[in-house]
């Protein structure tokens, strides 16, 4: 997932949360090796190299993510998509990053259809309908990666604990003494700021950002969140955070809310129970979304 896992762990016994921390980042180490595209005996590379052909007998982890990336996709409209693969590839994300012609993007653009992903439930198989397509589960695997680790700590018997993996938190319980957690939130344009705290107790917080990687060519910034719609990187937000309390949604969401923009995405969050969000537009102007604790950084920090 080309980031950084973290599992904190707090309770009385050590034994105990040793296990339980180690368990829970080698069950983020098996979805990494899932699901991870650059890996050609991947599950997810396999699928990618049968596109336009069989279905491909998957694990019960990738039928449970792409049931949820499908659901996101449907409910956005599709701004939120698991079929980018072409995108990502055509715009070197992951390896060099560079601008494509647009001949180049149009042609991923198009091979960009989560419609087109047959996902069957039973047999446990996928299938992508046309050569060419490609999964990435990049916007939803670290939510789903969190919610696992959440699940093997609490089987461990822990109450307490903050397992981060990138942009996306889960906080289980309280904190050592019951107060909530405490998450910032990065300022995208102020590498030293925060735009403030979301105090947070059981439940998960994820955040998509025009800062976490870009390039720039001609005073443009390039990023990695892109528009299916138009196969260019998204313009509407500098950031999105959503809160839910499950970490694939909240993934998901943010993401989704990202490329929504500030207009689009209220309604689309509406729909979705437990689902609220911080989104910060594309000249740094901030708004709430549903019902989000949320505490303001005061001015100038
Ligand atoms: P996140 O940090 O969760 O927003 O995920 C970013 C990653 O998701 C990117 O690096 C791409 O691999 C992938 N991605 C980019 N645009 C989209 C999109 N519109 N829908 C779904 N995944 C995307
Ligand atoms: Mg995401």
């Amino acid at each position: 997932m080309d980031t950084v896992a973290q599992v904190e762990v707090y309770g009385k016994d050590r034994e105990q949360a040793r296990r339980a921390t180690r368990a829970a980042l080698d069950e983020i180490a098996r979805l990494d090796g899932l699901w991870n595209p650059y890996d050609p005996e991947s599950e997810i590379s396999l699928v990618n190299r049968r596109a336009g052909g069989e279905p491909v007998p998957v694990s019960r982890d990738t039928v449970a993510v792409l049931q949820v990336a499908l659901e996101v996709a449907r409910q956005s409209g599709g701004a939120f998509d698991p079929t980018v693969g072409p995108l990502v590839r055509a715009w070197g994300f992951g390896e060099k990053p560079r601008l494509p012609s647009p001949e180049e993007i149009q042609r991923a653009r198009a091979l960009v259809s989560y419609q087109e992903v047959i996902l069957d439930n039973t047999r446990q198989t996928v299938r992508l309908a046309r050569a060419g397509m490609a999964l990435d589960l990049g916007a939803i695997a670290k939510g789903y990666a969190v919610d696992r680790a959440r699940e093997i700590l609490r089987q461990h018997g822990i109450r307490s604990a903050l397992i981060v993996a990138g942009g996306s938190v889960y906080a289980l319980g309280s904190r050592p003494g019951g107060k909530p957690w405490r998450v910032a939130v990065q300022h995208p344009r102020q590498e030293q700021a925060i735009l403030g705290v979301i105090p947070l107790t059981e439940g998960a917080v994820d955040t998509s950002g025009d800062y976490q990687r870009y390039f720039e060519e001609a005073g443009i910034r390039y990023h990695h969140l892109f528009d299916p719609r138009t196969g260019y990187p998204a313009r509407l937000c500098q950031s999105a955070t959503v809160t839910h309390p499950l970490a694939t949604w909240a993934d998901a969401l943010a993401t989704a809310a990202f490329v929504l923009g500030p207009q689009a995405a209220p309604p689309v969050l509406a729909g979705i129970p437990g689902a609220a969000a911080l989104l910060v537009d594309e000249r740094g102007q901030l708004r709430t979304v549903g019902n989000l604790a949320w505490e303001a950084a005061p001015r100038g920090r």
